[in-house]
């Protein structure tokens, strides 16, 4: 119990008034009034209890500002306002309170005295019709609706988030918001979005349920300044958009994948060719594409038909990719024709990539469910890029054109493209 400074606490026991002690945001002190209105069985019901388990979520943060006012000045007395409170048998009340904030012994704190004006019958009907408005609300949301205070620890949200994080709104409330992000960091990221602005739409995040998975969520939230337009909270809706989420990256997937081979298709592999073309014209790293395209692959088709030409397709790309680096780009353009695109990789790395590839394909026996395995070989055209090179066809042209030469030169190998010799030099 708190000894108040100067004050006879005997008398304050016997006043007819609440007296209340807050400290930190705990009730320390109550005298036998406020104990009895706020139907108390036994002082440790109030005493050492946090002061929002009390307050309506609504009237919490003004509570929370003078409590934090207190920190930088003493003995300040603060204007009498409505508050309304939860009894601690759950009845709503309306109290009028006065209060001063203290600092004692460096524990910053609200002296406070408060009278029940629950009875002043016409403000209570339009109260108790809000209230249960309030509480309608926020029982049928199929939203979120929650409010964090300064420090973000949660003091409100409705019984909808149990539907969608499994934990029930008691087991949130009091704790850090913080605590249910996957990855802490991206509250801190919504933070700093509300408070530039004022307020979010839609901002992006993920939570953690309960069950461990990870849902995705939209929010729309709005800063709560105090009195003194310091920041006090936040508050606003979130809710799950997982589904849609998961659906809009399988539409992505599928419009940057090939169907067939599960690799980049044309159009993002060409995409990922002009971004590797600037990365190139700006840092001058060597870059190198490669085309790769299967020999008498027709005969395949024409011999075991398409189905078996599909296979040995899929079964060509896996065996491509046990060759090249997971930092190589590898897309399909189009039909057996497929593309490498080396970033940082000077010529003769380039040139054993290429080398291993053939080699892998040329001595591999590929099990397409027939009656014997089947042999295929495949041409490699290389070009490196220069500084005469001004923009990422060229080096597909030149990479055909030496795609072409491995085809006449008798297939099965690689050949590079030869610069005129005013490119070298430029
Ligand atoms: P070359 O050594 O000159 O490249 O001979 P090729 O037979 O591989 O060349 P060509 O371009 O004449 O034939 C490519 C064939 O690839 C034509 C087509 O039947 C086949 N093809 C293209 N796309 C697919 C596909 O998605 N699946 C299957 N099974 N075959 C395909
Ligand atoms: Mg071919
Ligand atoms: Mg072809």
């Amino acid at each position: 119990m708190v000894m108040l400074p100067n004050a006879p606490l005997d008398l304050v026991e016997r006043l007819p008034a609440a007296v209340l002690v807050i400290a930190g945001r705990r009730f320390v002190y109550a005298n036998p009034s406020a104990l009895a209105f706020m139907q108390a069985e036994n002082p440790s019901e109030l005493i050492g209890r946090e002061v929002f388990e009390f307050l309506h979520p609504l009237d919490a943060p003004r509570i929370l500002a003078r409590i934090r006012r207190a920190v930088s000045s003493t003995n300040r007395t603060n204007p009498p306002t409505e508050y309304r409170v939860y009894t601690c048998r759950g009845e709503m009340r309306v109290i009028g309170m006065t209060s001063t904030s203290y600092n004692y012994r460096g524990e910053a704190g609200l002296l406070a005295c408060f009278i029940d004006l629950t009875e002043r019958s016409q403000l209570e009907t339009h109260l108790r019709a809000t209230e249960e408005q309030f509480q309608r609300m926020m029982n049928t949301m199929q939203d979120v609706f929650y409010r964090t205070d300064a420090e973000g620890i949660t003091r409100y949200v409705c019984p909808a988030v149990q539907q969608v994080l499994g934990y029930t709104a008691e087991e949130i409330i009091g704790k850090p918001a913080a605590d249910f992000y996957p990855h802490p960091s991206d509250r801190e990221q919504l933070k700093q979005a509300i408070m530039a602005q004022g307020f979010v739409r839609d901002f992006p995040g993920q939570m953690r349920r309960k069950d461990g998975q990870i849902i995705d969520i939209s929010i729309s939230s709005t800063i709560l300044l105090d009195e003194e337009g310091k920041f006090a909270g936040v508050e606003g809706i979130w809710r799950d958009i997982t589904e849609r989420r998961n659906l809009e990256r399988e539409l992505e997937r599928r419009a940057t994948t090939d169907e067939l081979t599960g690799i980049a298709n044309r159009r993002t592999i060409l995409e990922t060719l002009g971004s590797a073309f600037e990365r190139y014209q700006r840092k001058h790293r060597p870059l190198v594409v490669l085309i790769l395209d299967l020999d008498f692959f027709k005969r395949i088709n024409d011999d075991y038909g398409h189905v078996a030409g599909d296979r040995l397709l899929k079964a060509i790309v896996h065996a491509i990719q046990q060759e090249i680096r997971t930092i190589d780009h590898f897309g399909r353009l189009g039909g057996e024709e497929f593309i490498i695109v080396l970033e940082d990789t000077p010529r003769d790395s380039a040139t054993a990539i290429a080398e291993r590839i053939l080699d892998r394909v040329r001595h591999t026996a590929f099990d397409l469910a027939l009656a014997q395995p089947v042999h295929i070989t495949l041409s490699i055209g290389a070009t490196a890029a220069l500084p005469t090179d001004r923009h990422p066809t060229h080096l597909l042209e030149h990479a055909d054109a030496a795609l072409y030469a491995a085809k006449e030169g008798g297939r099965d190998q690689l050949r590079w493209h030869t610069p005129p010799v005013s490119a070298v030099l430029a």
